[in-house]
């Protein structure tokens, strides 16, 4: 949950930097789940402090949602080990010299492996190998984006790279899941340090620049200006109430997804454990849209307080919005999350999982509501 908590504020001072530490927590639970005693002996350790960086290599020009049409190679050698063909995009921090090795962890099909998500197997293959060689993984090109640009997004080209399976083969998928709802955890708090960001801005500008007379506005307030604040005009006013009530409602929400990660993997009560993994599988989804969409919207929204000089570049609020578009679109579209959610979560049992969720709830709403009503009667 502290994590949590750093990540957001992380991705809110510089979202592109943040994406270089960013996928280690994800990669270190990959590895520490479905490593062998070998490879978390020989990785982990500098995962764990940083001296290392990891990707996720799973997206091909071809299988971007649609990860069962990966066409990737591992064929196995006689040493146990892999050697890895291929090509794969977007690929987050797939080369750098940041840190002196990249480990990365690569989604790809065994020999004879089934058509679609079942064939899919997970292979470590390190930038550098443990005899200090350099592996046959190599970046094509850096992709040009519309924004993040702190974040180089590689096209990696794997040439019989050398790699070691994680986990069994065929079960690719269920081990880099481990990392994948994380990172969906991870691009929700993303979204709600880009949207108080770009709030903190916009609150900041209203507060300092006047234009024309606003209704209603205190004339105290007014002194000698001959102008109102631009935080006094009703319609400014609900640009950043908006976006104040979705960062503090969304936030709480998330570090309670964050808290609930914690109580399913360690409270000793099973029931407990249970409960809180159905909270997170059916709040991740929603948290991951519904944080990225707004935070995209909403910083836009607060572009619109700066007038013509949010549109240009020495307020920095145009590089948010350029920033936050790309968290609807990675770590699994927002049409993709609709679908997981729906698909995965709700319609397997039901709705009783959903149903049981929005109860508790309501519950927490009337109670809050109580303890509201209580403070207001202290108060009076
Ligand atoms: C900056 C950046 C960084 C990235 N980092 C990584 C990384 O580190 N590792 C990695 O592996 N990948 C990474 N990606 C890739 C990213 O995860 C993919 O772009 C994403 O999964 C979507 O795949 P696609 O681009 O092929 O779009 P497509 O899958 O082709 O989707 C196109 C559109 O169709 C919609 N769509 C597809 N299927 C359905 C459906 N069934 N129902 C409704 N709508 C649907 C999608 O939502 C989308 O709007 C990164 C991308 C970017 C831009």
């Amino acid at each position: 949950m502290l994590e949590a908590v750093l990540y957001e504020w992380l991705s809110a001072a510089n979202h592109g930097l943040t994406m270089a530490p960013g996928l280690l927590h994800g990669a270190y639970a990959c590895l520490k789940h479905h490593g062998s005693d070998e490879l978390r002996e020989r990785y982990l350790p500098k995962i764990a402090t940083g001296e290392w960086l990891a990707t996720m290599c799973l997206t091909e020009a071809h299988a971007g949602s649609d990860l069962g049409q990966v066409r990737t190679r591992a064929v196995p050698q006689a040493d146990g080990s892999f050697r890895v063909s291929g090509g794969k995009i977007f690929i987050s921090g797939g080369e750098h010299d940041l840190t002196p090795n990249i480990v990365h962890l690569v989604l790809c099909r065994l020999p004879d492996a089934p058509a679609g998500p079942k064939g899919l197997s997970l292979v470590l293959v390190p930038k550098v190998l443990p005899d200090g060689a350099r592996n046959a993984v190599h970046c094509e090109r850096i992709e040009e984006k519309m924004g993040l640009h702190g974040s180089p997004p590689c096209s990696m080209r794997f040439d019989e790279a050398t790699g070691w399976l994680v986990g069994e083969p065929g079960r690719g998928l269920a081990a880099m899941f481990v990392m994948m709802n994380a990172s969906r955890l991870h691009v929700a708090l993303q979204g709600i340090g880009l949207l108080d960001a770009a709030w903190q801005k916009a609150d900041a500008y209203a507060a300092e620049h006047r234009q024309m007379r606003a209704p209603g506005a205190v004339p105290a307030s007014r002194g000698s200006e001959a102008a109102d604040l631009i935080a006094e005009h009703p319609a400014i006013r609900r640009i950043l109430d908006t976006q104040r009530a979705w960062i503090d409602g969304a936030r709480t929400l998330a570090y309670r997804s964050a808290l609930m990660l914690d109580v399913a993997a360690h409270d000793a009560d099973p029931k407990a454990r249970e409960h809180a993994q159905r909270w997170c599988s059916l709040v991740t989804p929603v948290l991951k849209a519904a944080c990225t969409q707004q935070a995209f919207h909403g910083a836009s929204e607060c572009l619109q307080v700066f007038g013509g000089h949010g549109y240009v570049r020495e307020w920095g609020i145009e590089q948010v919005v350029r920033d936050a578009r790309v968290t609807m679109i990675y770590e699994g579209t927002n049409e993709i999350q609709a679908i997981d959610l729906l698909v995965r979560k709700v319609l397997p049992d039901g709705g009783a999982g959903m149903s049981a969720l929005l109860l508790e709830l309501r519950d927490t709403l009337d109670a809050s509501r109580e303890a509201d009503a209580d403070v207001q009667r202290r108060l009076a």
